[in-house]
């Protein structure tokens, strides 16, 4: 039983909140005094739900690129003690071969719970708005390498990122959809026409919208505007303070929704361990003041972003509101990927996933699946 928070649920803010905790889930919650004494007294402080995070390569020194189940441990510890209690392990590109063994990997440790699943960025994008992804091993969506990998994964991929104007693109994006998996546009260069048949097709997400993609024009819209004006489309914001100016996020907020907006990470290796230099996806990146860019050519390469930070961002710098930022750290990310019954909101019955923020928005504790995080 823990009790005195201000408490962000789907239906708005419970001031002095309690929220009882049985195996693992939510049994119940109200505001007011609590039905008996609480285990822990949080007034002062936010009860929100824990952060899901759909799009991060690594942390705390490690990436899932390769990873063995220690590597993954650090990565999901080192979100996890800053609020993500749903985090999914993003790939990205890579030859086909290499992917089978991680998905392979991967997918054991998400049947372990460590992870949520896993996320392919690449390797079918676009070599024109390839970011830091490696050109050499960037192919268009064979059918066949697309089956396979789903299949590697049995189950365990649950999102797919591509530019959906490569040949088979569109195909792809019924195929990862029709598998009940997430298919993604991103790093794109396609047109706008091409974009909105994409998400006829079943597309549900922008990958890092902005990020990536060709910049809209107003006699060519390209993939942003055919992603902003479908309200079936998530958009996916890094809010880092490098990769989109605050304006844009605001706007974006303003004119799709909060609830069409999921905040990730895309965080990479150096996340939580400092500037320096590092590797991701075989590409030398440097990081300098905690923006990771490509030592060859400058491209943004990932973040070092964190989800309380993203959360904080939110509310400071683009107008969300403490409901719409929940909104777009929990609940948004989860109906996205289709665990929104389990994970994603402080509601009974759902996991206690829950983070503590101070008057300040930093995190003083997180509670996973019902057990406090040290
Ligand atoms: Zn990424």
């Amino acid at each position: 039983m823990i009790a005195g928070a201000s408490m962000v649920t789907p239906d708005g803010v419970l001031d002095e909140g309690w929220l009882e905790v049985q195996d693992g889930r939510i049994a119940g919650l109200g505001s007011g005094p609590p039905p008996r004494t609480p285990d822990r007294d949080l007034t002062g402080q936010w009860l929100v739900p824990g952060f899901v995070d759909m799009h991060s390569h690594g942390g705390g020194g490690a990436t899932v690129m390769g990873a063995d189940a220690g590597q993954v441990q650090t990565f999901g510890a080192t979100h996890r003690r800053r609020g993500t209690t749903t985090l999914m392990a993003s790939l990205v590109s890579g030859p086909v071969d290499q992917l089978e063994r991680d998905v392979r990997a991967l997918a054991e440790l998400a049947a372990d719970g460590l992870i949520a699943g896993v996320h392919l960025e690449g390797p079918w994008i676009s070599a024109a708005r390839k970011g830091a992804h490696d050109e050499n091993v960037l192919t268009a969506p064979d059918p066949a390498d697309v089956r396979r990998l789903l299949d590697a994964g049995g189950g365990a991929v649950r999102m797919v990122t591509l530019a959906p104007e490569l040949e088979h693109g569109l195909d792809a994006v019924r195929t990862v959809a029709a598998a009940g998996a997430v298919a993604a546009v991103g790093h794109t260069d396609a047109p706008y026409e091409v974009v909105t048949e994409a998400v006829q097709a079943g597309a549900t997400v922008a990958t890092h919208l902005f990020n990536a993609m060709t910049p809209l024009h107003h006699r060519s819209p390209g993939p942003i505007m055919a992603l902003l004006e479908d309200e079936r489309v998530t958009l996916e914001l890094i809010l880092d303070g490098a990769h989109l100016h605050p304006a844009i996020a605001a706007h974006v907020r303003a004119s799709a929704g909060a609830e069409r907006v999921a905040l990730v990470t895309d965080a990479m290796e150096a996340t939580d361990v400092g500037d320096g230099e590092y590797v991701l996806g075989g590409l030398a990146v440097r990081v300098q003041d905690g923006v990771a860019r490509l030592v060859e050519g400058g491209s943004i390469a990932g973040s070092t972003l964190t989800m309380d930070s993203a959360f904080r961002f939110a509310v400071r710098h683009a107008g969300f509101s403490m409901v719409d930022a929940v909104r777009a750290t929990s609940a948004t990310p989860a109906r996205t990927l289709g665990i929104g019954d389990r994970v994603g909101a402080l509601k009974e019955g759902l996991a206690a996933d829950a983070v503590v923020l101070d008057a300040d928005l930093q995190v003083s504790a997180v509670l996973a699946r019902g057990e406090w995080v040290a």
